[in-house]
């Protein structure tokens, strides 16, 4: 059996694991910045690309080349460079596609700090972005009938947990000329593969659920070769958003547990969301899971379990949403998200204040709206803490 053939949960164990000459058991970390070379002519070959020697971490490391491995075995690519958030990762994703003078398309449900590299940054380098509504495909098309170089969406979504038709928009892209680079922090490849459905390049935010225990920063891009490493790691190599070994460690051994853990964190959130949509002071629950979401049986045909964040609207507006999540008392207000332990987050002041009411409005956020990240805690006690906290 060739380790091409283990099903997911072997490879998600196994795949990327180099043994040094200690024959250890678990994935070593080797914290080690530089190498040595046993002559000069070994130095001399490597510097010319012709030998596998490691040069320097900010190149590649050891610990750091199993935590790629691992992640290109699970989510079916053909590279993968490791970053050290998942903004970083997104933003070289998009440099190593785009120049002056170039275009990208992005659904505007997009994670905040994606917003203002695309209506702020880019624009300083001469790109020019455009927004369309990531579940609406005749905005994709008419935006994407002009030649474009970089299509960027995520789905689900945060925090509204829309779906985007990968398939359809990626075919559409494809057309235009572009890249499709997909954010897949809130699915993990445990749940959805955007390869498959023809997106180019797969981004993640591995602080989420790849770590799964709020511990680390970590990012990783994936792709084919002549991406990854004809475009992407020049780019790396001479800018320097590495990941650390030591957090690569932490990421490696979290992809072992990650299929267990997310299995979990979908069955405590559908329970969650069931409670939630049976509860009087809630007037919206979104959960892709659902039969009442209005793209369910796109994230059915996309997705193989519905992930653990749910969001929904408390009546009252901001001060009876305000006096519900200060009556949490297992729940916390953090806007982390993916990790074991619960957390709920208010978009509209936290984590999407900053693009203003009217982008709000048009992602549907109003200010009601709170997103929980389900954890891994006994789901009868974070419902019974939530029914709590919301005067039941
Ligand atoms: C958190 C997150 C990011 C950013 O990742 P960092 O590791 O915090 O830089 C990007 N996309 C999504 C969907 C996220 O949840």
């Amino acid at each position: 059996m060739t380790t091409k053939n283990w099903r997911p949960q072997t490879k998600a164990v196994r795949s990327g694991q180099t043994r040094s000459n200690f024959d250890e058991t678990s994935e070593a970390l080797f914290l080690t910045s530089g190498y040595v070379y046993p002559t000069a002519e070994e130095a001399e070959k490597t510097f010319k690309g012709e030998s596998t020697h490691f040069q320097y971490s900010r190149f590649g490391n050891p610990t750091v080349a199993m935590f790629e491995n691992r992640l290109i075995a699970l989510e079916g690519a053909e590279a993968c460079r490791a970053t050290s958030t998942g903004m970083s990762a997104i933003f070289f994703s998009l440099l190593a596609c785009l120049k002056a003078g170039d275009r990208i398309v992005a659904a505007r449900q997009l994670f905040g700090s994606c917003h203002y590299i695309i209506n702020e940054l880019l624009p300083k380098y001469g790109i020019k972005g455009e927004f369309v509504d990531g579940s609406d495909l005749a905005q994709w098309e008419k935006a994407l009938s002009t030649p474009a170089q970089a299509v960027l969406f995520e789905s689900p979504s945060n925090p509204m947990l829309d779906i985007v038709d990968m398939k359809a928009v990626c075919d559409l892209a494809h057309k235009a000329g572009a890249t499709v680079v997909v954010d897949n922090a809130f699915a993990t490849p445990i749940l959805q593969r955007p390869l498959e459905f023809g997106a180019d390049v797969v981004v993640h935010s591995a602080t989420k659920y790849i770590d799964g225990q709020g511990r680390t920063l970590g990012g990783a891009v994936l792709g084919s070769k002549s991406y990854i490493i004809d475009k992407l790691q020049p780019i790396i190599r001479n800018t320097g958003p590495s990941l650390s070994p030591f957090n690569a460690w932490v990421l490696v051994k979290g992809l072992e547990t990650l299929g267990l853990r997310v299995e979990r964190h979908c069955a405590n959130a559908v329970k969650v969301a069931d409670a939630l949509s049976k509860n009087p002071a809630i007037s919206r629950v979104l959960y892709p899971g659902r039969k009442d979401h209005p793209q369910h049986e796109l994230a059915a045909k996309q997705m193989s379990a519905f992930g653990g964040v749910v969001t929904f609207d408390v009546k009252g507006g901001k001060a009876a949403c305000f006096a519900a999540l200060n009556k949490l008392g297992i729940v916390d207000i953090a806007n982390n998200l993916g990790d074991s332990k619960s957390m709920v987050t208010h978009p509209a002041t936290t984590t999407h204040m900053r693009i203003g009411a009217e982008e709000r409005a048009k992602l549907g956020i109003n200010d009601g709206t709170v997103r929980i990240s389900v954890g891994l805690e006994d789901v009868q006690d974070i419902i019974d803490d939530l029914e709590q906290a919301l005067g039941q």
